[in-house]
């Protein structure tokens, strides 16, 4: 299908890699962005093609273009625990809250789940992300139903490769991987879950498979102060110390959380070139502390923005969570210019396109890359009047502000209706999911 979107303002990657905004022509093909024009630069002569040969002419009036924001951390399925197991501590929220609901929880309910997530993702403006669940077919049905773009792992826990359940999990992670290798729009990577669920053997054995097939590694490491103390204790290192130790970061990686970190795990990561996930709406809500965030950056850190599960966030709203990142570190550190409202935006477009390993494929609207766009209606009260774009994405907009989304070409949601899931049965099964297991 050839789109074209007309006069638009589009914001744009700069040779600094941060932004600039400016009204262009933008031309779809199939899944590619063919060209993108600005329209004050100069005519249009090398268009591909006009409003009469598109397919689809979309009227950029009044409207924003961005590049698709990718969620590099999240649990989708959890969308039916929403609201389930609030102000609890870490712990208890985890361990007497969160797994016995999980205990409960049969494919089906995942799928909905899912589903339910995949909704509020797409009409917030995800495209992209990357996923921990514990059901792989379900889930990878959901998200190939909705349409999106996502890297999925199955949750690996247990002590070593003599472990029944743990083989079992990775058998699961590793069918997954095999279903989906022609898929374009699906990927499966490991999956350990964190130093006190996956014990050193199980990391090494994972490690080395990670490497036989060159699949991503998606881990939780030092998400509380209590992890990291019985890491050390356990193994004599901390969480991301452990992990390096047994291999995990040998490939491509990505680290969520990274809460209670020193120097030294600092240097880990960088060495590494480990793609952090920053939490903080998830590390605050569950009493776990801030990421040293612009430390991260000063490294040179990949940091990329995620919002974990709807059970500790509670909601898959990226401009919640860029929210929040934007302004927390300023508070903590006392320091108004700590990550800016760019600096909050490549986190959310192209320092999650690096997590993903696809820098080079979607995270901005450039020529070339695959077609994961959002467009915004800035005819808004929390747009107007329309001072700083940029700003306003961060400081005073909440996402109800996407309209369309566009992933690999394809409209999945067009005038606020979502197009590829069916809101009143996802509403419907979400409510009976809750009912049986969560309000008894
Ligand atoms: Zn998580």
């Amino acid at each position: 299908m050839k789109i074209l979107i007309k006069e638009i303002m589009t914001v744009l990657p700069d040779q600094r890699k941060k932004f600039a905004v400016h009204e262009c022509n933008v031309y779809i093909e199939d899944d590619i962005i063919k060209s993108v024009i600005e329209t004050e630069k100069k005519k249009d002569t090398r268009a591909p093609f006009s409003d009469k040969t598109a397919d689809k002419v979309i009227n950029g009036k009044n409207k924003l273009l961005l590049p698709g924001l990718i969620n590099a951390h999240t649990h989708i399925y959890m969308n039916f625990m929403r609201c389930c197991g609030d102000d609890l501590a870490f712990n208890d929220w985890l361990f007497k809250r969160i797994y016995p609901i999980e205990d409960k929880m049969t494919d089906t309910d995942a799928y909905w789940g899912t589903q339910l997530g995949l909704l509020e993702m797409i009409e917030s403006g995800t495209t992209g992300f990357i996923d921990m669940n514990l059901n792989m077919d379900p889930c990878g049905e959901a998200i190939r139903k909705a349409g999106l773009r996502g890297i999925i792992s199955r949750g690996l826990v247990g002590e070593g490769p003599e472990d029944e359940g743990a083989i079992r999990r990775i058998k699961e992670t590793m069918e997954a991987r095999e279903k989906y290798l022609e898929n374009d729009l699906i990927e499966v990577c490991m999956g350990p879950h964190a130093s006190y669920s996956c014990e050193e053997k199980l990391q090494h054995y994972i490690a080395d498979l990670a490497m036989e097939y060159n699949m991503k590694v998606n881990v939780h490491l030092s998400e509380s102060r209590k992890e990291v103390e019985d890491c050390k204790n356990k193994y004599g290192v901390s969480p991301i110390a452990l992990a390096e130790r047994t291999g995990l970061f040998a490939n491509r990686t990505i680290a969520a959380h990274c809460v209670h970190i020193d120097d030294a795990d600092l240097d880990i990561l960088a060495k590494n070139k480990v793609t952090v996930a920053t939490n903080p709406v998830s590390n605050m809500k569950l009493g776990n502390g801030v990421a040293p965030v612009p430390k991260m950056l000063k490294k040179r850190i990949n940091v990329a923005l995620g919002t974990d599960g709807a059970a500790s966030n509670n909601t898959l709203n990226m401009f919640h969570e860029l929210s929040v990142v934007t302004l927390i570190h300023k508070g903590v550190n006392e320091e108004a210019q700590c990550v800016s409202a760019k600096e909050g935006l490549f986190m959310m477009t192209m320092a999650g396109a690096k997590a993903m390993g696809k820098e080079y494929e979607i995270g901005s609207v450039e020529d070339g890359k695959k077609a994961d766009l959002i467009i915004l209606n800035t005819d808004t009260a929390s747009f107007m009047p329309r001072n700083d774009y940029i700003s306003a994405l961060a400081y005073s907009c909440n996402g109800s502000e996407v309209e369309t989304v566009i992933v690999n070409g394809r409209i999945i949601m067009e005038n606020r209706e979502v197009l590829t899931l069916d809101k009143e049965r996802i509403f419907f099964e979400n409510e009976k999911i809750m009912n049986r297991i969560i309000k008894k």
